[in-house]
């Protein structure tokens, strides 16, 4: 029988306490399962902070271990009961911490953090709360073992801070790992580097690890545990009235999540489009012993087409390449993009106009393709200027480049709420298309859009 991946993120593990209900949860399968975890919530946050903290201060290392050590301490007496259980968890969240305080002692003494440590560290919080889990779901009565992606060998190309996985080498390797007979229990959100070295997937990215897997073993579908109603049709802490969409495609999944939505990691639906392993998005907060999923996401299907969702993100900011006849002279991009590319800089996305040829970046690249930009000379062009006050809005359902009015929705509803569009781009995606705005038009703009999709 395939096995289903469950993934318990950071929003199923808020407290101490919420453990308990993941592994009620794990339980109520009676399937084969893999999980995949999260650190506690708040716990990446606090190593984030705490790589600042120790540059600067020799006391910041212990003062972070010994909160983290508290708080899965305070996890580890709430849940497990057996003494010698309980030692045998301490003794490997010791050993974790103190690995730990080593490298953050060590980035104080040299006053700078290397790629591959930053990420060793910020991944800490997934190897301290899987031993947890995995605990607490013995005491549920499953066969529950950890296993780390280290003994995986969850192979990634190596881009630390934003690493892939490479697919063909997780195939070959995780399926005699993952045994159906126990119930693994694999901390989420970092991989491999061919050196060893520890590679994370960007914030949010236990939900790609779970992608991954489920990939490499063909499992029979990726079951993410949030603290929703599954996918809604906008970001509930800035729409309150959003509502849940019970069908998403991948394709709109993607598109979403790229441009903001935080519910899924950006890449979570890549591995898993080639074999069509659905992902099933459920809240574990209305959890009453039965698996309910409030929004599956798979391949499209035929149907009325519609606008469903909208997300924004303000990570994004613009190089505008200004010069008469830019946006249609063949060369001029290419010539643009290349040194971008020697620099190893991403483009989110390009918006040319006859005049402009506008790039958009994330913000952590924006300076640095300000600077390449401006130091080639790129012909025709005369200025090169940024933006980085803006939000990029995405309105995203399958048919939107092909359904007449659906375009014309998104700009009425602005229109009405008297939101001036700096940028628009429509016919990129099938089912996407997006808007520029200022940031502070940002949570209106996204409203007024919300508003009309239920209006149809
Ligand atoms: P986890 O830690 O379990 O991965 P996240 O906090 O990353 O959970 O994702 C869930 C959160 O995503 C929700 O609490 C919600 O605030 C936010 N969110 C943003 N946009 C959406 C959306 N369109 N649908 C559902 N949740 C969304
Ligand atoms: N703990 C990581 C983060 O906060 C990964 C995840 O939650 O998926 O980004
Ligand atoms: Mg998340």
């Amino acid at each position: 029988m395939a096995q289903i991946i469950v993934k318990f993120g950071g929003s199923n593990l808020k407290s101490p306490a919420d453990i308990e209900r993941s592994a009620r949860v794990a339980a109520a399968y009676q399937t084969p399962l893999v999980v995949v975890v999260s650190a506690f919530s708040g716990v990446t946050d606090a190593l984030i902070r705490g790589i600042d903290e120790a540059i600067l201060s020799e006391k910041a290392p212990d003062t972070l271990c010994s909160d983290l050590k508290e708080i899965h301490e305070t996890a580890l007496k709430l849940h497990i009961e057996s003494e010698a259980e309980r030692n045998s968890v301490r003794a490997v969240l010791q050993e974790r911490l103190e690995q730990l305080k080593k490298l953050l002692v060590g980035i104080h003494y040299i006053g700078a953090v290397p790629d591959f440590t930053r990420d060793q560290i910020v991944s800490t919080g997934e190897r301290l709360s899987a031993p947890i889990v995995a605990a607490v779901l013995r005491k549920e009565g499953l066969p529950a073992r950890e296993i780390l992606p280290e003994t995986m060998g969850l192979l990634t190309d190596g881009a630390f801070g934003n690493a892939a996985a490479d697919l063909t080498a997780c195939a070959q390797r995780l399926p005699s790992i993952l045994n159906p007979d126990i119930t693994p229990v694999i901390p989420g959100f970092y991989g491999l580097t061919r050196e060893g070295k520890i590679a994370i997937f960007g914030r949010g990215g236990s939900d790609y690890t779970a992608a991954v897997i489920a990939r490499s073993i063909h499992a029979e579908s990726l079951d993410l545990w949030k603290d929703v109603d599954g996918f809604l049709s906008g970001d509930p802490r800035i729409i309150p009235d959003s509502r849940t969409i019970p069908f998403v495609s991948y394709e709109e999944a993607a598109e979403l999540s790229y441009f903001g939505a935080k519910v899924l990691h950006p890449r979570t639906v890549e591995p898993l489009e080639q074999d069509q392993i659905p992902i099933r998005v459920m809240n574990v907060e209305q959890f009453d012993g039965n698996i309910k999923p409030y929004t599956l996401v798979g391949p499209a299907k035929q149907g009325k087409p519609s606008l469903k969702s909208v997300a924004a993100t303000e990570d994004i900011g613009i190089v505008r390449l200004e010069g008469p006849g830019v946006g249609s002279r063949p060369g001029i991009l290419a010539r643009a993009t290349a040194g971008l590319d020697a620099a190893g800089i991403n483009i989110s996305s390009v918006i040319t106009s006859q005049t402009s040829i506008n790039l958009l970046f994330r913000k952590k690249d924006l300076s640095r393709a300000l600077a390449v930009l401006r130091s080639e000379s790129v012909p025709s062009v005369v200025a090169v200027e940024h933006f980085e006050d803006i939000a990029i809005i995405a309105a995203v359902g399958d048919g939107l480049r092909h359904t007449p009015g659906l375009a014309s929705q998104v700009f009425g509803a602005l229109a009405e709420g008297g939101i001036n569009v700096l940028l628009t781009q429509a016919g990129a995606s099938p089912v996407a298309m997006y808007v520029i705005v200022k940031k502070e038009d940002k949570a209106r703009a996204l409203r007024a859009i919300h508003k009309t999709i239920h209006r149809g």
